[in-house]
């Protein structure tokens, strides 16, 4: 029965003590009729609960169940890139550990992966218990990702995904510290295909990204993807500078050299503003001039990858 692929379960999992029998219960139940070999790796990221007890519970009764255990908590996204490094299967299905995201699914992007897709993402229609802060922060996250980097990525994108081996091997060469794992697969192109879903309410529990981690989560990926806050000082110099020596100009013509036909009357204290002004435009566009240097630097030392081959054919040498 078995066509002897390997699919690995990747699962983060951060004090979900209340939800890990479940999920396992869930998870068996929709691959055992699958023709697939399975592996599940737990990779525990500083749980302080008894989550990781349960995971070697889980993994004496069943050997396809490994497990990753983290110092402390490192994050969602280093655990996921963990999991993903010691993966064997031809490709990975990376789940969160709370029941979010539906294991009944998990066929669909099967199928889809089976269909020549090299990633199938899960799109979130909605989230059943999100509040609006969450949902507006998402709303106004994606916008601004997409207006100012140059990775385009759909918004209601979840970590819920396929990936094949061939775009694992290509992750796994990824050593960027700050990362959303996401958007670096997305970086990474490759043939994709979605499948939509409704995100259930967590099983258990509370959700462990609270808005400030999600905050900072957002700023790292602003400046990690986008040169633009950066350039933004750069850009509102241009704009001071042109402003305030177009207002100066006028206001040496007109009172020093054609002595005031328009009775404005500038005070000292406004030429003075002015002149300030415009030192301040000269200022920010140093900065902004500096912060090109930066961008330069930071490209070169956020070392990705120049390209990523799909196919090459009729090569001799592995290179
Ligand atoms: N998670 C993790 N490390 C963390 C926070 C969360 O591994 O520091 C795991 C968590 O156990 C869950 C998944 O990441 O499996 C998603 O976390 P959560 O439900 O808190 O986030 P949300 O549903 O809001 O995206
Ligand atoms: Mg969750």
């Amino acid at each position: 029965m078995s066509d002897n692929k390997l699919i690995s379960l990747i699962i983060p999992l951060y004090n979900e003590e209340a939800n890990l029998e479940k999920l396992y219960f869930e998870l068996t139940k929709v691959i055992q009729p699958l023709p697939f070999n399975f592996e599940f790796i737990f990779i525990n990221d500083g749980s302080t609960d008894q989550s990781f007890n349960i995971v070697k519970k889980l993994s004496k009764s069943d050997n396809r169940i490994k497990y990753i255990e983290f110092s402390r908590n490192f994050g969602k996204e280093l655990a996921t890139s963990a999991g993903l490094k010691q993966s064997k299967g031809d490709c990975a299905i990376i789940v969160d550990a709370d029941l979010q995201h539906p294991p009944a699914l998990i066929p669909e992007f099967i199928n889809k992966w089976q269909q020549n897709n090299d990633i199938v993402v899960g799109i979130r229609e909605k989230n059943k218990g999100e509040g609006w802060i969450k949902q507006s922060g998402s709303f106004f996250f994606y916008k601004i990702m997409n207006l100012i980097s140059e990775t385009k990525i759909l918004p209601r994108e979840t970590d819920f995904r396929l990936i094949d081996r061939q775009v694992i091997d290509e992750f796994n060469k990824f050593n960027e510290k700050n990362r959303i794992t996401r958007v670096l697969i997305d970086w990474l192109g490759f043939k994709r295909e979605y499948v939509k879903f409704t995100a259930n309410k967590r099983f258990a529990g509370k959700a462990n990204y609270g808005f400030c981690k999600l905050m900072k989560l957002a700023f790292n990926s602003f400046i990690t993807h986008s040169l633009f806050p950066l350039k933004l000082a750069g850009y509102l110099g241009v704009i001071i500078t042109i402003f305030s020596s177009l207002v100066g100009m006028f206001m040496l013509v007109e009172m020093h050299f054609l002595h005031d036909p328009l009775e404005m009357h500038f005070s000292n204290m406004a030429q003075i503003s002015i002149l300030i002004l415009f030192l301040m435009g000269v200022f920010l566009c140093s900065i902004g001039l500096i912060a090109l240097y930066i961008g330069n630097i930071h490209q070169e030392v956020n070392i990705r990858p120049l390209y990523i081959i799909k196919k090459k054919n009729n090569f001799d040498t592995d290179l």
